[in-house]
């Protein structure tokens, strides 16, 4: 087996520290509730959920703020693109309210999360036009 890149070894520890490692299980467990009630999939996840949640991984990997990053909605950044960013926001506002009752822990640690403040931009970032997903739609109401 080839020898790992530094970069790409960096970007696995990063994944595998528990906040992270929380925070990506979040985001898989809330594209699994809105992909099974709103495009019907039985098992897993449909094409577009699952290359939303390569690129929230791969995101999360590469977040410029490390092992201090902060919810992405507290975030001065705003890495992701537009596209993705609306799909993200979406997915969100559906399963977001479903969390407390069908992941009550994650739900709650997230809002933990949130409440801690966001560290200062880290320098050198770069901060595209369009904002990331608020994932404080964990708290709002469900929308039918
Ligand atoms: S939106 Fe901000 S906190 Fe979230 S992954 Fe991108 S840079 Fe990091
Ligand atoms: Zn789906």
């Amino acid at each position: 087996m080839p020898a790992m890149g530094k970069h790409a070894e960096d970007r696995r520890a990063r994944l595998a520290a528990p906040r992270l490692a929380r925070e990506l299980k979040t985001i898989d467990v809330m594209l699994r509730i809105s992909c099974r009630d709103r495009h019907g999939t039985a098992v897993g996840l449909c094409e577009e959920c699952a290359a939303l949640l390569d690129y929230a991984k791969r995101r999360l990997a590469g977040c410029p703020y490390g092992a201090e990053k902060p919810t992405c909605a507290n975030c001065q950044i705003h890495c992701y693109g537009p596209r993705e960013r609306e799909q993200a926001r979406e997915m969100m506002r559906y399963a977001g309210p479903r969390m407390m009752l069908r992941h009550p822990y994650l739900a709650m640690m997230h809002v933990v999360d949130g409440r801690r403040p966001a560290p200062p931009k880290p320098r050198g970032a770069s901060r595209p036009a369009e904002p990331s997903p608020a994932v404080s739609a964990l708290l709002s109401s469900p929308k039918r």
